[in-house]
Order: structure tokens, then sequence, then C-alpha cells
């Protein structure tokens, strides 16, 4: 069981209660992008698991027309064991779902084979997928010029791995100005929609510009448990909201990478506890 302090940025530990989060979100105008934690599998029978349990849920989302999509991480389908492991059980989920699937991005080694494998499957959705991609990373812009051609959405965010100065920029505010340069070009090249995956005031208001300026769809995403007040008034807004929503078995190590984040984070849990 999920002690009270977690279950503020983890919807449960099954499929179940994880939808009965999205219903619950739905009503407050915010959809749900689903995430079965689990990550850098060695034993391709885990990464099936997940899989498997990827097509379950997708097919609960349409069965219970919640307003919600699923977002996997490359190392969970087994990208560590092999590139066609990742592929193959990759395949198997986008052949089943009815929902968008977002690829969530790891870690630099893993951009190549992420994108090739994004790039098969969403032409042959026609788009029915969306790519998470880094400003940190100094690639990025040469990988939205490639996307550009494709269908599907985009979710630009800065960056939640610790990458060597050779691939990557470290310096924040280096950061900041290039997702800004980032989602310009993504607004003015993109047709497919734009995912805002930032909880940063500044980051959104500057796509509240531009998609003013270029008329290209966006929705802003942001984590369960972090800043709910702003993804509600947002939707009061008309602007598209998607919360992620992580949830599973697995949930320690990823409350604990949020506590790490930002000690902000457990006060604000502890918070919502006590007043609960
Ligand atoms: P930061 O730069 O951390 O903070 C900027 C400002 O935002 C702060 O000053 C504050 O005003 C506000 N803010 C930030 N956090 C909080 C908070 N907890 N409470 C209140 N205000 C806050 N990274 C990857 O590498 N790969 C992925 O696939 C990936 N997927 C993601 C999906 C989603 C939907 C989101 C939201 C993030 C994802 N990330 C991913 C993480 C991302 O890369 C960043 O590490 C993370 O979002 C922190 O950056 P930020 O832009 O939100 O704000």
């Amino acid at each position: 069981m999920i002690p009270p302090i977690a279950n503020n940025f983890v919807a449960g530990e099954t499929p179940r209660s994880a939808l009965s989060h999205v219903e619950d979100i739905n009503q407050q105008g915010v959809a749900g992008i689903l995430n079965l934690l689990g990550e850098h599998y060695e034993d391709p029978e885990n990464a099936r698991e997940d899989t498997q349990e990827y097509i379950e849920l997708a097919e609960m989302i349409s069965s219970r027309d919640a307003v919600g999509c699923i977002s996997v991480k490359p190392s969970q389908l087994g990208i560590d064991i092999g590139a066609d492991v990742f592929e193959e059980n990759l395949g198997r989920i986008v052949d089943a779902a009815d929902c968008r699937v977002w690829v969530d991005m790891e870690d630099y080694t893993t951009t190549d084979t992420t994108l090739d494998a994004y790039e098969k499957y969403t032409r042959q959705t026609d788009g029915n997928m969306g790519l998470c991609v880094q400003a940190n990373l100094k690639r990025t812009g040469e990988d939205l010029e490639r996307l550009a051609d494709l269908p599907g959405k985009v979710r630009l965010v800065k960056g939640a791995y610790d990458e060597p100065p050779e691939v990557a920029h470290k310096d924040k505010s280096t950061v900041d100005a290039v997702y800004k340069d980032l989602l310009e070009y993504a607004f003015r090249e993109f047709d497919g929609g734009i995912g805002v995956g930032s909880h940063d005031p500044e980051m959104i208001s500057h796509a509240r510009e531009l998609h003013d300026e270029y008329g290209t769809p966006y929705e802003v995403q942001m984590l369960m448990g972090v800043r709910e007040s702003a993804q509600r008034e947002l939707a009061a807004q008309d602007i598209p909201v998607y919360q992620y929503i992580p949830y599973g078995s697995k949930w320690l190590s990823y409350f604990y990478r949020r506590v790490r984040e930002r000690k902000e984070n457990v006060a604000f849990a502890a918070r919502a506890v006590l007043t609960s």
C-alpha cells in the first residue's frame, strides 16, 4: 500500500486505481498520460510483462471513455537488452492501442534507437504517437528538424538526466534559453501539435505567446502532484492540459526522485495530507 505522502505523486499500484485518478481529473478538465513505473530491465520477461500491462491499460482507457493516453519508457520495454526487443514491444503496444502512445526519452545513449523506433511506428499509425525531446541535449535542434517531417506530436522538456558536458548544456540559464528557442522552432515548423512538458510559468507563457503568433495547437503537460492548481486554472482557460500520472508497485524510487529534485515537494505533500 502506498503511504498518503507518496499518493500525491503516484496514482496507486494498479491500472484500476490509475484509471480512477484519470476519471477524477477529467472532471476538472484535465486529461491523463498514464505511465507504469519501471525502467532498466535486463530480463526480457519483465519488459514483456509491462508491454502486456500497457496493452490492457490502453484497452481500459478506451472502454471506460477516459480522456487519456499512455507514455512508455524505452528501458522498460527492453532497450538495454537490445534495440530489437524495444522495437518489438513498442510495436505490440502501438498495434493494440487506440489512444496516443507517447515515448519518454531517457539518457543520451538511447536517443538514436528511440528516434528510429518512433519514426517507424509514428508513420505506421499516421501520427497517433508522441515523442519526448530534451532541451539540455545539444543535438535536439537537429532531432526536431527530423521530427518536423513526421506525423505525431512532440513533448519538449528541459531534460532530467545528468548528461556529460560533451553532449549536454549543463547550465540552467542556457537550458532555459535553448528551451525557448526550440519551442519557437516547434511552433513555427510543426503541425502535429506540441506538448509543453514543463512546470515553469515562464515557458508556459512563452508557449501561449507563440500559439497566438503561429496558431499551432499545443498542450501543457505537468506531473501529477506538481502545480495541480495551475493545471486546473489553465484547463479552465481552455488550454489543453495533460497530467503525467505514474502508477505501479515500483513507486518508491520515483517518489524519492521527486523529493530529491525539490524539497518543497515533501512540504507540499505533507501539507496536502495534513489538511485532507
Ligand atoms: P524547472 O526548471 O525545474 O523549474 C522552473 C520553475 O518551474 C520553478 O522556478 C518553479 O517556478 C516551477 N516549478 C518547477 N517544479 C515545481 C514544483 N515542484 N512545484 C512548484 N513549482 C515548480 N525528462 C526527461 O528527460 N525525459 C522525459 O521523458 C520526461 N518526461 C516528462 C514529462 C512531463 C509531463 C514533465 C512535466 C516532465 C518530464 N521530464 C522528462 C522532466 C523534465 O525534463 C524536467 O526535469 C522537469 O520537468 C523539471 O523542469 P521544469 O521545466 O518543470 O521546471
